[in-house]
């Protein structure tokens, strides 16, 4: 074998990866490449520049380039900014990639895992111009050709996805799919310094990579995040039923001539929607239709009209059951979305056949749209016997995207940066409420972010926020704010179904607050009282008169403490429940009557309560 024939193979095994339409026509090519070329894609601190060294033919420089470039930018240092860090990523949708292309130039050790082995949504996504920007920048056309084509500002998800995985796997990520993330588990209790740290637990639970130990954990796994401890603002509308719609491209001259049709300008063009309406009885709200591997459609109907043209079956009032698949007649709802399709490209889409989606089914589907989530926080930190983790969201588990706009993509990419940046301030020992408290100043941009009001200047885009945002300010929540974000040990989070779903009412973590603190505290306030002695954060609180004298000790005249009865256990704790939430704001944890039937109260619940009391009243107790 010449020299010549070792490069002209190597080109061809990566031309084959490259080229690869699938996840998992990708991942093998990538295996036969790495198996072939001697490379080890374990050792991700190398791989990139060994696989430079190993395919080096012209028609990949341009690549190279782009990606040198890229992997240059100083924020990274040189693969090193993070070097020793190590990150799960659960999720290989869009931004749980772009996530780990942006950890891997920082040169953390990355593992992304994905419940499922194919990319198969043909659904479109709006592109910002910085996206383009970005996305060219990682070579998009050389693993998509028509990605520059024209006036093309969309792609389609699965062409995203595809994309961004050949540039993870280049730059050294770990790629598992057929793995799905279940819940953390924390570091048990050890006696060696190098015990194990913060793990997942997968499904399937036999799977290598549950024995990965992570520093930094991030969800990207879409709207139905499974990561605990993260609250979530609900934004309810009123009703919006949302349809979209996939056809057969067939990339004929005729197709090629019909117009797209942009969400936000067609909004307000009501003439349309009223000929619509009259014509065909269809009446929608707006209409997005972009031309790409499909013929890409989505809307927002009335619900009247969907009943009018039986595609809603029974009309009731929980959108649950009136969208329900016994409530919905699927060839109503073939027809309803075609007809749409067809009035709004003027009919001249030649035939209008319904590509056909994941389960070989005519890709349409509707779906309630009338609530939109967003996640209260972006991260938070956890501690368990001195391990920390990093626990971060990003894209639609962070924030979820108005369909018929495609933000998801433009703003989940932001995410994407911040996050890294985050990722960059923690493995450079900045202190963790600083970095938490940068993190939610950023985040509370996100929502506004529009094309129009981030920087224009994308060739100097990087993972520093300042890059980005023009009007960054990035210390507008002080670290005092983000103490709750600070989850350590004694909070027991992890358990699923257990406190973790009221993640706001956690126990916070400052250094005053530790429960041996507390007891103190508490201990010094309630000294002396008639029927009280406090030796713990649990039984010594069941009957009431402890929480009485603590509201007592700064506030006499709001209890009459000698009227108490020791017996009244329910009575005593309700009045001091309500005391406390009319006087101090602090909410109630639990009842009286709960109080009253449990043989303890609970540990972490007092400690969450008691914390409340210590924040209002130590200013005037020390
Ligand atoms: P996603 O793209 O949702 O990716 C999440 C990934 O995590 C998925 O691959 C999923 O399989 C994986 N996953 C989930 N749970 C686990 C787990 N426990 N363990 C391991 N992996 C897990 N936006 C639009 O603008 N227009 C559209 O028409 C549109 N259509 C969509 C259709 C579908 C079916 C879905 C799911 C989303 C759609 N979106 C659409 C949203 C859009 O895809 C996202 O905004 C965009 O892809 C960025 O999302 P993401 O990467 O955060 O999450």
């Amino acid at each position: 074998e010449t020299e010549d024939e070792r490069t002209a193979q190597a080109s061809q095994l990566f031309e084959n990866f490259v080229q690869a339409s699938t996840c998992k026509g990708t991942l093998q090519a990538f295996s036969i490449l790495c198996r072939q070329l001697e490379l080890d894609p374990l050792d991700h601190s190398n791989f990139f520049s060994s696989l430079k060294a190993a395919v080096s033919s012209w028609k990949v420089k341009a690549l190279w380039t782009k990606l040198d470039k890229r992997a240059q930018q100083k924020v990274y240092n040189q693969n090193k900014a993070c070097q020793g860090t190590r990150c799960l990523i659960i999720g290989g949708g869009p931004c749980g990639l772009r996530t780990a292309i942006e950890l891997a130039l920082l040169g953390c050790k990355v593992v992304v895992i994905e419940k499922r082995d194919t990319f198969s949504r043909n659904n479109v996504l709006h592109l910002w111009p910085y996206t383009i920007h970005d996305l060219r920048a990682l070579g998009a056309k050389k693993f998509y050709g028509k990605f520059c084509a024209g006036a093309i500002d969309h792609i389609s998800i699965r062409q995203l996805q595809l994309m961004l995985l050949k540039v993870s796997l280049i730059l050294g990520v770990e790629i598992h799919v057929n793995v799905e993330f279940v819940q953390l588990l924390e570091p048990p209790e050890q006696q060696t310094e190098d015990g194990p740290g913060w793990r997942a637990e997968l499904r399937p639970s036999n799977h290598p990579i549950s024995d990965f130990d992570f520093d930094v954990v991030i969800g990207a796994d879409g709207r139905r995040s499974t990561l605990d401890g993260f609250s979530r603002k609900e934004f309810r509308g009123k009703l919006a039923i949302a349809i979209t719609a996939n056809f057969v491209n067939r990339n004929t001259t005729a197709e090629a001539k019909v117009e797209e049709i942009s969400g936000v300008a067609f909004i307000f063009n009501q003439k349309f929607f009223l000929e619509l309406k009259e014509d065909t009885g269809i009446d929608l709200e707006n209409i997005v239709y972009y031309k790409d591997n499909t013929h890409y459609f989505v809307m927002t109907a009335k619900k009247q009209s969907l009943l009018d043209k039986g595609v809603i079956i029974n009309d009731y009032i929980e959108t649950e059951r009136l969208l329900n698949s016994d409530n919905v007649n699927q060839e109503a709802l073939l027809s309803y979305a075609r007809e749409a399709a067809d009035f709004g490209t003027n009919y001249q889409l030649p035939s209008l056949d319904y590509a056909i989606n994941h389960y070989g089914e005519p890709d349409v589907t509707m779906f309630d749209f009338t609530c939109m989530y967003a996640s209260e926080n972006a991260a938070l930190i956890r501690e368990k016997h001195g391990h920390e983790l990093l626990v971060a969201l990003v894209g639609d588990s962070l924030l979820e995207p108005f369909w018929p706009m495609g933000t998801g993509c433009a703003r989940g990419f932001l995410a994407a940066f911040d996050t890294a940046w985050m990722v960059r301030g923690w493995a450079q020992g900045k202190s963790s409420l600083e970095i938490l408290a940068e993190r939610e100043s950023i985040y509370r941009l996100l929502p506004q972010t529009t094309p129009e009001n981030i920087s224009k200047n994308f060739e100097q885009y990087t993972i520093d926020p300042a890059t980005r945002y023009p009007n960054l300010n990035s210390s507008c929540v002080r670290p005092h704010q983000v103490r709750h974000l600070f989850i350590d040990g004694h909070s027991g989070l992890v358990e699923k179904g257990g406190l973790s779903r009221r993640p706001v009412n956690l126990p916070r973590k400052e250094s005053e607050v530790r429960p041996s603190r507390l007891l103190t505290w508490c201990q010094n306030q309630t000294r002396g009282y008639r029927g009280v002695d406090v030796t713990n954060l649990t039984s010594s609180w069941r009957n009431g008169l402890a929480l009485c004298a603590l509201i007592h000790r700064q506030r006499p005249e709001l209890i009459d403490f000698d009227s108490l009865n020791e017996e009244d256990v329910a009575r005593n704790n309700q009045l001091a429940f309500d005391v406390a939430e009319r006087e101090f704001g602090i909410q109630p944890v639990t009842t009286g009557k709960e109080m009253a039937a449990r043989a303890e109260p609970d540990k972490l619940l007092m400690v969450l309560y008691l914390s409340r009391f210590f924040e209002a009243f130590r200013k005037s107790s020390l």
